[in-house]
């Protein structure tokens, strides 16, 4: 018998964890000729009933595995976690919310016998969303692909099956700033998309409030590529060729016309402008130098405070 993980990355998610549990149950109790399984629930620092909900289940279910954070250190940490501590042949990657339907797994194992590494899906519409959601979402794909050089489908999601040597080649990107999106794609392999509709979240609230959105954005850029630093050098290049045309053009005037001491305009201008462009510039350094300092000191990427398995 082939062997299934499931990895769930949970941060207060009481309501919805037993309803996740029941219909992901339905689809496994389908294949368990062919399958056995195991759920690894990633307790994410949960503040709720969480934690206790998934013992709960595990009472039942010795299949249930549990891993619980010392504190919330994110769902690219819970992913990364439950994608080392698990063993299956196949692991699936999947949200609590339902958002993502249990369903799909089996037309996964279909791409999978397909002789596809990594089976997983794509929202073809963003029904249910917050507008600024997905209008920022857009223009974020849009500027990644201009930007990286990886393959960022729009629309694609967390929700994956991926056979082993998939996950082994996930886990050997160590670092500690984790753009799983690109990462996945980074990786490379055979994968199928299949298209699905979006679905709301059964119960309970989303994570992500705008500015986690535009700092997981700036994450996705400053982690795939150092594009956005040579940006100082083309300006500076283009300003410095300016200030030299702006050079001559004053010395001709000055020969030609005399002095000329109006000129606060222009020199209010050229010291705002520049002093602009200088602190971008620093800003965009000091992005990538932090990512620097962060990978440096190596820290682990969660804690550990529970784990039964
Ligand atoms: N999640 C997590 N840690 C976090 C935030 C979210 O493990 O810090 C989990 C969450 O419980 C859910 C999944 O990641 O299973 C997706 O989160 P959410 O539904 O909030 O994101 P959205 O679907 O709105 O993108
Ligand atoms: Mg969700």
């Amino acid at each position: 018998m082939e062997k299934l993980s499931i990895i769930v990355p949970c941060y207060n998610e009481e309501k919805v964890i037993n309803l996740f549990y029941e219909e992901t149950k339905k689809v496994l109790d389908k294949i368990k000729e062919k399958y056995e399984y195991e759920i690894i629930f990633i307790d994410d620092g949960s503040k709720d009933k969480t934690l206790d909900k998934m013992k709960m289940l595990r009472n039942n279910d010795k299949n249930v595995k549990i891993i619980s954070f010392s504190r919330n250190f994110g769902k690219e940490a819970g992913i990364y976690a439950g994608l080392s501590n698990s063993i299956g042949d196949l692991v699936v990657l999947m949200d609590v919310d339902l958002q993502h339907d249990p369903k799909v797994i089996l037309e996964m194992i279909d791409g999978i016998n397909q002789g596809y590494d990594t089976v997983t899906t794509k929202k073809i519409d963003r029904k249910g969303e917050p507008i600024f959601k997905s209008i920022f979402s857009k223009m974020f794909y849009k500027l990644m692909r201009k930007l990286v050089n990886i393959d960022l489908v729009q629309g694609a999601q967390d929700y994956r099956m991926m056979k082993r040597k998939v996950v082994d080649a996930i886990l050997s990107l160590e670092e500690y700033n984790r753009f799983s999106k690109g990462i996945f794609s980074w990786v490379g392999f055979n994968v199928l998309y299949i298209e699905v509709e979006n679905k709301e979240r059964v119960d309970g609230n989303s994570k992500w409030s705008f500015s986690q959105l535009v700092k997981y954005a700036i994450e996705g850029i400053t982690s795939f590529t150092t594009s956005p630093l040579k940006i100082s050098i083309i300006l500076g290049f283009i300003i410095s060729i300016l200030a030299i045309i702006f050079g001559i053009m004053i010395i001709i005037q000055t020969i030609i016309y005399g002095k000329d001491t109006p000129g606060y305009a222009s020199t209010i201008t050229a010291i705002l402008f520049i002093g602009g462009i200088q602190l971008l510039s620093i800003g965009i350094l000091s992005e990538y130098v932090s990512k620097m300092y962060m990978e440096i000191k190596k820290r682990p990427k969660y804690i550990i405070k529970d784990k039964i398995d």
